[in-house]
């Protein structure tokens, strides 16, 4: 027997976090690492956030999990709160970004065939998007490494480039149903989507009847400095997918809908056993109430810009290394000239700095959305540190 018992679809490293300490992580060997990595922008409010813990000790002792054939006095508070705070009219609690995301598929679709409109089934997505892991969101994303051994796919997806809406445009046929994209992508490398572009796929949207679905689950809840990232946009989509930070930590994601996206959604379309349960819920409500408590979207928008402008004038220093600073409040990328998963493996073993490698050759920095100022300091020391203490090799270009 060679497989290990937990099955080997990671590439897992040497650090094997057993505690977390705000901003920090602490390993089982005693090591201990500056997280700008946050479980992959989940870890919103850091670790070992005392409000999100008592509130989930709280509710652990008075209700864990109930079903949702009954009454949901804690899913109707957590509801009612994201709708008063942003578009939706509704709210479907998931226990993943991937079934938020199946979630917003299902209603696209529902939309058309609620509406009489069987045809109208298919969604155009973008290339170097991530959706998910589940058989209908990597139907979702063109990337072909995470198709390969699951074939066949899910039908009705139609893949374009990314921040081109003549592309968009040109996809539009008698079969669609709607765009499903990244405001800003997260693990295709940070890439942004240009006020044109999304602004221009809303105008199709109203032109043709179609639905705008958003994935805002890496870039949602507060990532981006907005609480969600559209919203710097002043566009209004007819569907979100949430999820990541949503939970600080607790699994837990959500699919946001306007009412009329919802038309599909009636008694019986959809379902989930632990979606929305009490103590997702608690979780939920803990992390809002310290995004109100805490200013954390000005302390997004503070922190990040004191990290651009750092990172912007560091990069200068190390030309073969990096080429660009990109993204928006504490969803930021450095675009590298050398492949990031090694530079990730130095920062991580040799300096005590966790970050994330992404597509397109970035290195993603995401960090909990509460560092302070010490937390930005400490990781430009390391980063330098990283920097100067890098294999120099031909990078071949
Ligand atoms: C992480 C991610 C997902 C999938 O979320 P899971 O919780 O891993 O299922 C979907 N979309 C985007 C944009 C993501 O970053």
């Amino acid at each position: 027997m060679s497989i290990t018992p937990l099955m080997p679809v990671y590439p897992r490293c040497g650090f094997r976090p057993v505690r977390g300490e705000h901003c920090h992580l602490i390993g089982d060997d005693g090591r201990r690492a500056l997280d700008f990595a946050s479980g992959i922008a989940v870890n919103a409010l850091g670790h070992s956030h005392k409000g999100l813990i008592g509130a989930i000790q709280r509710q652990a002792e008075t209700l864990m999990h109930c079903s949702n054939l009954y009454g949901s006095p804690q899913g109707e508070r957590l509801a009612q709160r994201l709708v008063d705070l942003t578009f939706a009219d509704t709210v479907f609690f998931t226990n993943s970004g991937a079934e938020a995301v199946e979630c917003a598929i299902k209603a696209t679709r529902a939309y058309h065939q609620h509406g009489g409109n069987a045809d109208r089934f298919e969604i155009v997505t973008f290339n170097q998007a991530f959706h998910g892991r589940t058989l209908a969101t990597i139907s979702a994303s063109s990337q072909e490494k995470m198709h390969k051994g699951f074939l066949p796919l899910l039908p009705g997806f139609k893949y374009v480039e990314f921040n081109d809406l003549d592309a968009a445009r040109a996809a539009i046929g008698p079969n669609t149903a709607g765009f499903l994209v990244e405001p800003i992508q997260g693990e295709g490398g940070i890439r942004v989507a240009t006020q044109e572009f999304l602004g221009g796929l809303r105008a199709l949207c109203d032109e043709h009847d179609l639905i705008l679905a958003l994935d805002e689950v890496q870039c949602g809840y507060g990532r981006s400095g907005t609480f969600f990232a559209h919203e710097q946009y002043g566009v209004v989509p007819d569907v979100v997918a949430a999820a990541k930070g949503i939970g600080g930590g607790f699994p837990l994601g959500a699919c946001l809908a306007t009412e009329k996206a919802a038309r599909g959604m009636v008694i019986g379309a959809h379902g989930s056993t632990y979606g929305g349960n009490p103590l997702a819920m608690a979780a939920g409500e803990a992390v809002l109430d310290a995004f109100a408590a805490e200013d954390i979207l000005a302390n997004v928008r503070d922190k990040s810009a004191k990290l651009v402008s750092r990172l912007e004038q560091f990069i200068g220093n190390y030309p073969e290394l990096f080429e660009e600073v990109r993204g928006r409040g504490l969803l930021l990328g450095l675009k590298l000239k050398v492949e990031p998963r090694a530079l990730v493996e130095h920062l991580r073993d040799s300096h005590g700095l966790l970050t994330v490698s992404g597509g397109d050759n970035t290195l993603r920095i995401v960090p909990p959305l509460v560092i302070d100022d010490s937390h930005i300091d400490e990781f430009m020391d390391k980063l330098s540190a990283g920097a100067a203490s890098y294999p120099q090799e031909p990078t071949g270009k």
